[in-house]
């Protein structure tokens, strides 16, 4: 069995590295953008940054036998055309890994770069949301460990997520936050900017009857169905637990928020027929909203299945609620008949 202790330090700490690169990055994207001319490269920089520094993070506290599921490969930069991306990645990196050359930096790109067939895998997205990272709003650093189609150990960094909810989630909070969970041992948050911090227990109440819900969704709208979203909130209201506008936020953010009780539902129904989820897009957060009390499934009410490669070929969409609200949500999915659009 893995020392969980070991793990979910090991991955803290790497994360927590990895939000200072994003957060440098963000706060200096027209620099960026001048080395490479290129108006999309502060999310390829991050990204590559972000998972090189994981990378170089995890084997340094866990060992060669680290392997990591990730989506970026060191293929791009390798390439003499990009050299100006090579610059702007290792001049991202420099706050917490100055002295990086350029073959250090590409290696740890590809740190464990392996494949999910493995007894278990750490599975990475340096930057969920890049659409939210290019708008200075949300994004999440998400990384977890995975074996026997779950996450066991799950870590998400929220650089630009207050923890006070009465903000705005459109607006960049100077620390951030940063959720970590190993399973059956509950969900914790601290600043994300001090790994040092003492983290806090976080434990979100079940929905009490009569009371309204908050719900949250993407701002992509070609990510979650929308029309579909609306139909089963109405259906929900008139089983009487009524809801608002759903607020909209980017990234796995959305997990974070529901776990420790900002909002009460996460809803992601499908908008496109034959997407399949990508499994670095629910595995720690996943872990973390049901380490908070929260139930996690796909629209039919199924556990998220890990154990299908780099898709989660066996579910469709995502619910994620407090007990109660999960129950009535997939009551509506299902008597309405949704289905992939
Ligand atoms: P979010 O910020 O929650 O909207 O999710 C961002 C993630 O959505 C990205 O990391 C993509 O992997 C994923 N994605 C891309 N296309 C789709 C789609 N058609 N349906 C659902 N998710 C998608
Ligand atoms: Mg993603």
């Amino acid at each position: 069995m893995p020392d969980y202790a070991r793990y979910v330090e090991g991955a803290r700490a790497a994360v927590a590295e990895a939000c200072v690169v994003c957060r440098q990055v963000q706060s200096a994207l027209d620099q960026v953008r001048s080395i490479t001319k290129d108006d999309l490269s502060p999310v390829t920089v991050a990204d590559f940054a972000s998972q090189a520094i994981i990378g170089r993070a995890l084997r340094g506290a866990l060992g060669r036998g680290v392997i990591l599921v990730a989506e970026e490969t060191s293929h791009f930069l390798r390439g003499r055309e990009h050299d100006a991306h090579l610059t702007a990645t290792l001049e991202a990196v420099s706050p917490v890994w100055p002295d990086a050359s350029a073959d250090e930096l590409l290696d740890a790109i590809d740190v464990g770069a392996g494949d999910t067939h493995h007894g278990g895998f750490w599975t990475l997205d340096p930057i969920d949301g890049t659409k939210g990272f290019l708008r200075g709003q949300q994004y999440a650093v998400a990384l977890a460990y995975v074996e026997h189609a779950e996450p066991t150990v799950g870590v998400l960094g929220c650089p630009n997520l207050s923890r006070d909810f009465s903000r705005p989630f459109d607006e960049r909070d100077e620390r951030g936050s940063l959720y970590f969970a190993v399973r059956h041992e509950g969900l914790y948050e601290l600043p994300a900017d001090d790994v040092g911090a003492v983290a806090v227990r976080v434990q979100r109440l079940d929905h009490a009857s009569g009371e309204a819900i908050s719900v949250c969704m993407s701002v992509g709208r070609a990510h979650s169905s929308e029309r579909d979203t609306e139909r089963v909130l109405e259906r929900v209201a008139a089983g009487g637990i009524p809801t608002g506008e759903p607020a909209r936020l980017d990234s796995q953010c959305k997990y974070a928020v529901v776990g420790r009780g900002q909002a009460d539902a996460y809803l992601r129904l499908p908008a496109k027929k034959g997407y399949v989820e990508r499994i670095w897009d629910h595995a720690a957060g996943s872990l973390i909203a049901t380490e908070g009390g929260c139930f996690v499934t796909d629209i039919h009410g199924r556990a998220l299945d890990f154990s299908h490669g780099r898709g989660l070929q066996k579910n469709l969409g995502i619910v994620c609620a407090p007990p109660r609200v999960h129950g009535a949500l997939i009551e509506a999915i299902d008597v309405l008949g949704i289905e992939a659009e």
